[in-house]
């Protein structure tokens, strides 16, 4: 009898584990997010709560020279690391190409061993869509002073 109770309990622990298996986040997510229509277009959104300063997910893509991009001036995915050292995140394997811009952001984005992250500089609540500051470069080339981020004080307009 208590030889049975052991064996269900071990099956009860190998259930357990394939469960968590099946739980854990895809491949460079730190925290659930979905994407969904958001500020802009599709948006990256928090499927659960977030702290401020945790990391949410990795801007992931092939890595291109300074040269290289020149090729593709229209692809708003390039993430430029560092002198000639691009990440191409249009791969719709890159969730984190969702996030939108914001001027009032509730994440950054932080290079790392030439890796790029977006992190929580916000509480963020499950259900909250996830935005960085794409930088003054992009708003400028992309936006034209027509940011829908709903924020008061819009950033790098009218400079
Ligand atoms: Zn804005």
């Amino acid at each position: 009898m208590k030889k049975r109770n052991k064996n269900i309990q071990n099956f009860s622990k190998i259930l357990n584990s394939f469960f968590n298996l099946e739980k854990k986040l895809p491949a460079h997510h730190y925290k659930k997010v979905k994407v969904k229509k958001g500020l802009a277009e599709l948006g990256l959104f928090a499927d659960e709560d977030i702290k401020k300063s945790q990391l949410i997910i990795e801007y992931i893509g092939k890595t291109l020279s300074d040269k290289e991009i020149k090729k593709d001036p229209d692809n708003k995915y390039i993430f430029s690391v560092e002198k000639d050292f691009n990440i191409d995140g249009s791969s719709k394997k890159n969730i984190a190409r969702y996030a939108n811009h914001s001027c009032d952001p509730n994440a950054e984005s932080e290079i790392k061993n030439k890796r790029v992250f977006l992190r929580a500089i916000k509480n963020i609540s499950k259900g909250e869509e996830i935005t960085f500051d794409y930088g003054e470069e992009y708003v400028k080339e992309f936006l034209l002073n027509k940011c829908k981020c709903g924020s008061e004080k819009h950033l790098y307009h009218d400079k």
